[in-house]
């Protein structure tokens, strides 16, 4: 058992001081209450750690590398595809696990209690299957056990390589399978998770319009009897088109017109939507899940966020590309580009929230229901995601309630704030490092020197 006394404690219900947080073998929240007991931990400031809700962990090898452009001009993802492209011709299972793991533990570094992993590197080069078809989902999950992270995990359906049904090639065939053996791939997953840990769970992810047909689509969801479904939306503005060209619509009509859009549903990238399609997604309760730092590394667009909350809409935040595993900054990432578009101030805030509490209660609310997790909020019951802060430093020495939410989430030093984060009772960052930091940094290191990264 673990006794946690803290100065100052989001809940549910608002901003608590001096309480005592318990937390019990199984990794849950046991009490919230007044100091009694003797703590083994005193926190400054406790606050729900949020789930991570989208992420590509592979892709955060490549951080930094695709920041060049290729021999056309007009064509801004060259550097990004072809570095992409390289990878998948050498990334073995081992280097996945010691990618992952090492972008794992960074997120809880960064305050993320857990994450929903969008996994579509599914088999060898060539497409080839690995003997065992789940080899890679399991090493997803042999890095989340070695992070210490809860994990959702996401096994995606990835079928053609555009709309018009063409045949993946080249690295893509890596990701594909046909509605069968995808879902005899889940099976493997759901298993391998099941043997894992206690509060790891698994959803599913037919990967987007474009790699998965209608017909691919409704088998898959056929199946999909619970847990969380994610699916990339709307991100760019030719995939809009080459959606509406053959499927009549734009992708967000098409999915609310065919498909019973509900609370269990997480869109990732809603950057390209109509003002008609932002209202109608906020009133179905589906999570739009943001990824703010990537959207703007890639050009995506911006999200319509003052739209999509006016409307009661839910939205949560991942990492996606991995570019910088940064929990302040997608979250100030995001109001700054509703800011430079409005040019206003404090756009996401409201009359009794101020912008960084706003932000932050999305991200712990909207991350737990896109991951299915029962977490987010610091009360009896559910698992003990947690983030510990100081706040004798130059950022928080002063600061009390939404205020240092918001010296968090602007102020530049979010992070260094961050000594202590729990992820299901884990104790697995402490004094700002995560407890396995080396060994882990090591394996990723040796990793990269294994690949060749030239373009
Ligand atoms: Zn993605």
């Amino acid at each position: 058992m673990q006794i946690i006394h803290a100065k100052q404690v989001l809940t549910d219900g608002g901003w608590h001081g001096e309480l005592e947080i318990i937390i019990d073998e199984s990794g849950r929240i046991a009490g919230v209450g007044p100091q009694i007991r003797t703590p083994t931990q005193r926190v400054a400031l406790l606050l729900p750690a949020p789930l991570n809700l989208h992420s590509h962990a592979f892709q955060r090898a490549m951080a930094g590398l695709t920041e060049a452009r290729g021999p056309d001009p007009r064509d801004s993802f060259w550097t990004w595809r072809r570095l992409m492209y390289k990878f998948l011709e050498q990334l073995t299972p081992d280097h996945v696990e010691a990618i992952a793991a090492l972008v794992f533990m960074e997120m809880l570094e960064a305050g993320y209690g857990a994450v929903a992993e969008f996994h579509y590197l599914h088999h060898d080069v060539g497409g080839r299957p690995y003997a065992n078809l789940a080899e890679m989902s399991g090493r997803i999950v042999a890095a989340a056990v070695q992070a210490g992270i809860g994990l959702t995990l996401l096994p995606v359906q990835y079928q053609y390589g555009g709309c018009d049904l063409r045949p993946l090639n080249g690295g893509q065939q890596r990701f594909g399978n046909d509605p069968d053996r995808f879902l005899r791939l889940h099976d493997s997953a759901v298993l391998a998770v099941a043997a894992s840990s206690p509060d790891f769970n698994t959803g599913l992810a037919p990967h987007s319009l474009r790699a998965v047909d209608p017909a691919g689509l409704s088998t898959v969801l056929a199946q999909a009897v619970s847990g969380p479904i994610h699916m990339h939306l709307a991100e760019q503005v030719a995939e809009v088109e080459e959606v509406r060209a053959h499927l009549g619509a734009r992708p967000t009509e098409w999915l609310l017109a065919n498909h019973a859009v509900d609370e269990r549903w997480c869109l990732i990238h809603c950057t390209q939507m109509s003002q008609a399609e932002t209202m109608e997604l906020a009133r179905t309760g589906a999570v739009a899940g943001l990824c703010p730092l990537t959207e703007s590394n890639l050009g995506d667009g911006i999200f319509n966020g003052t739209t999509f909350l006016g409307q009661g809409g839910t939205i949560g935040f991942g990492s996606d590309s991995n570019v910088q595993i940064s929990l302040f900054e997608e979250l100030k990432t995001l109001e700054y580009s509703q800011r430079l578009r409005d040019m206003s101030r404090a756009v996401m805030a409201t009359s009794n929230r101020s912008t960084g509490r706003v932000l932050f209660d999305a991200a712990i609310k909207g991350g737990a229901q896109a991951g299915g997790r029962n977490s987010g909020r610091i009360e009896t019951g559910a698992w003990a995601d947690l983030i510990g802060l100081d706040d004798d430093n130059q950022w928080l020495c002063n600061r009390r309630g939404d205020a240092a939410l918001d010296s968090l989430v602007f102020g530049g030093g979010g992070q260094a704030c961050i000594r202590d984060v729990w992820s299901a009772g884990r104790h697995v960052v402490k004094d700002g490092r995560h407890v396995r930091r080396d060994a882990i940094v090591d394996s990723f290191k040796a990793t990269l020197r294994q690949l060749e990264t030239s373009i």
